[in-house]
């Protein structure tokens, strides 16, 4: 493959286009550029001087949308259609959403290994849609400040993010109307923003360049990553945390704290709702005074700040263990670490900096704003994508996506563009009809979510599966390009062994003007494609609960009672109705009854199934 250009790599279109940086946090969410006179990375800030947005998003009843600051005070009026931290829902299953504990919100629940839908009012949200509605007002505002349309960007996910959840952000960027060109760690832009990894601030002489320390306590999680920059490459060497861990944790201590020093008369929820904020408020005071008091409905509240110290103590001593760990699993020492980096808003609280500090045994890199660290990183990043920024490494890299086509037509993207080679990806698949004997691999190029949209590369038939339930193969697609930039692909079912594989050279016949177009397309069409996607799908898994239902009842017919058989019976036939008609929510709505209405019976035919069996296996006193 040849050297690609920058410009090509970027899918930049228009010389000095402006490439923005994002942090899309699961409190706030913040855009940052390079300023064109300083040079330097500057966090963008609405006329109030404040450049954070809150990550929430308030839906009202005729169907308008309030993204930040505005929809904000409905967390505590309208909690129901009021969305917040829908970031820890990208790329998750209801099965992964279930140990996250309560939201004030509903999740859809219907099947524990699909991925998790919110529903407001009649409409269902996937995590896609509501970060893409955060991003949407970003853009805006980035637009309102800057002037100038905002088609580009580098968005910052956690290290531990996985693929699904990498994509998911994609996704949602590309919905918001942004090319998204590259998705990287939020420890990774930390560094950048400080200067490390860059040709100015890097170890000299040293191969094994430089050992950071990345510790980010936000509003509701918590992280700690080890990088090592070497050459410009970041690698992260491991990274622990705790999803469920923040300041917002800080908040609720002192409002306990305040719950147990005086007797409120009256309703105890309300004066805890309450006291919420002015808990939130007496923490940011504590960070830079001694002494927290104010008057509420005629109680003095007060907090020293030893009292706080000791209150969140236990907190951030979980955030020292996981620190531990994190060294452990990087196989190394606290000597080790040439750097520590301080980001998110909780560690501007004295005791996290002196603890962190203290632990690591050396002066912290905190002089960066903590809020905006990780956006000025992406916006450095950025910089470095637009060609801005010399000196620093040109990696050969896939000018467009790789993927396979799914039930439905869909794309399934492997190997996300830009992805630097030589490179890796495989993912597991299975059958869709009970004694499939063959799986076809058709294998396609680009960034539309319809495989008719891009361009086919290869397609090939794995055969001789031996027979088995739908579901029950595991059929290992792995996508291999090489240094010369040859893709192989590789199917392999994995209980019987069988397998096959497909060279391709993607870059074949394809020009530079091609690649644009196909890029361009793909942004013009964003919203329309993620639409059919989310049709196909839900018709998919809705075509699939149908023919399961007719199978078990077949089955089982003697054990379900005759209201069951109607009911189910009418919730089929609505959901029939549904798919004639391709409407996505009516869909997922009438798959979700037909999931309520079947789970009771199929549950207890299940119980009586395995009681049954258990029976059978009952050894006798001898
Ligand atoms: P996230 O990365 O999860 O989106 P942030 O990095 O924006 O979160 O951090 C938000 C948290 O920082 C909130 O809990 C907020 O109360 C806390 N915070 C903001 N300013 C201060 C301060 N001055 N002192 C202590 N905590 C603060
Ligand atoms: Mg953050």
């Amino acid at each position: 493959m040849a050297k690609i250009p920058i410009n090509i790599a970027t899918g930049s279109l228009q010389k000095d286009e402006i490439i923005v940086g994002i942090d899309l946090g699961t409190t706030n969410s913040l855009i940052a550029v390079i300023h064109p006179d300083s040079k330097k990375p500057v966090a963008l800030k609405e006329h109030n001087g404040i450049s954070l947005v809150p990550s929430v998003i308030h839906f009202d009843e005729s169907g308008n949308v309030l993204v930040g600051e505005d929809a904000k005070p409905y967390l505590q009026t309208d909690a129901a259609n009021t969305i917040f931290s829908a970031k820890r829902l990208m790329g998750k299953t209801y099965k992964d959403v279930k140990e996250a504990g309560e939201l004030a919100y509903k999740i859809i629940d219907d099947d524990d290994n699909k991925l998790v839908k919110v529903q407001v009012g009649n409409t269902f949200y996937s995590p896609v849609d509501l970060s893409s509605l955060i991003l949407k007002e970003l853009k805006k505002q980035a637009e309102h400040i800057l002037k100038t349309p905002v088609n580009k960007a580098v968005i910052t996910v956690p290290a531990y993010f996985n693929d699904a959840q990498r994509q998911a952000t994609r996704d949602a960027g590309k919905l918001a109307g942004l090319d998204v060109l590259r998705i990287i760690n939020e420890p990774t832009a930390a560094s950048l923003a400080y200067g490390f990894g860059t040709t100015g601030n890097s170890k000299q002489g040293s191969d094994n360049g430089q050992t950071i320390a990345v510790y980010d306590l936000g509003g509701g999680t918590f992280d700690i990553s080890i990088l090592n920059i070497a050459n410009g490459i970041f690698e992260v060497l491991s990274t622990h945390g705790n999803t469920l861990l923040g300041g917002d944790d800080f908040d609720t201590a002192i409002v306990n704290y305040w719950m147990t020093e005086n007797k409120f008369e009256g309703d105890e929820i309300k004066h805890r709702q309450a006291l919420r904020l002015i808990a939130e408020e007496a923490k940011k005071h504590l960070s830079a005074n001694e002494i927290f008091e104010k008057e509420y409905k005629g109680y003095k509240l007060n907090l020293s700040h030893a009292a706080f110290n000791e209150l969140i103590k236990p907190i951030a001593d979980k955030t020292i263990v996981a620190c531990k760990h994190a060294l452990k699993d990087a196989g190394l020492n606290k000597q080790d670490i040439d750097e520590v980096v301080m980001v998110g808003g909780s560690t501007r609280v004295p005791l996290i900096k002196q603890m962190v500090r203290d632990f690591f045994g050396k002066q912290l890199n905190d002089s960066v704003h903590p809020d905006e660290v990780v956006a000025l990183g992406a916006a450095i990043q950025a910089d470095i994508l637009a060609g801005n920024t010399t000196g620093l490494l040109l990696l050969d890299i896939t000018p467009l996506s790789l993927g396979l086509e799914t039930m439905g037509g869909l794309m399934d993207v492997l190997l996300p563009r830009n992805s630097k080679i030589p490179t890796k990806a495989s993912r597991q698949y299975t059958t869709y009809k009970d004694g499939q004997s063959a799986m076809k691999i058709a294998v396609y190029q680009g960034e539309r979510d319809m495989v008719k949209d891009n361009r086919r590369l290869a397609e090939f038939n794995l055969t001789g599966i031996p027979g088995m339930p739908a579901g029950l193969p595991k059929v290992e697609i792995s996508f291999l390009i090489n240094a010369d930039g040859i893709l192989v692909v590789n199917a392999k079912e994995l209980r019987s062994g069988i397998e096959q594989s497909v060279e391709v050279k993607p870059q074949y016949g394809l020009t530079d003007e091609e690649v644009e177009k196909m890029l361009l397309d793909s942004m013009q069409h964003a919203k329309e494609d993620m639409d059919i996607r989310a049709l196909t799908e839900a018709k998919t898994e809705a075509e699939q609960l149908l023919s399961t239902t007719e199978k078990f009842i077949q089955k089982n017919f003697s054990s379900i009672s005759k209201d069951e058989l109607t009911a189910t019976s009418h919730a089929m036939q609505a959901l029939q109705l549904a798919l004639d008609m391709d409407d996505k929510n009516l869909v997922q709505a009438k798959t979700q009854e037909l999931n309520e209405i079947s789970k009771p019976y199929a549950e207890r035919i299940m119980d009586e199934a395995i009681q049954k069996s258990m029976q059978g296996s009952k050894i006798g006193p001898a």
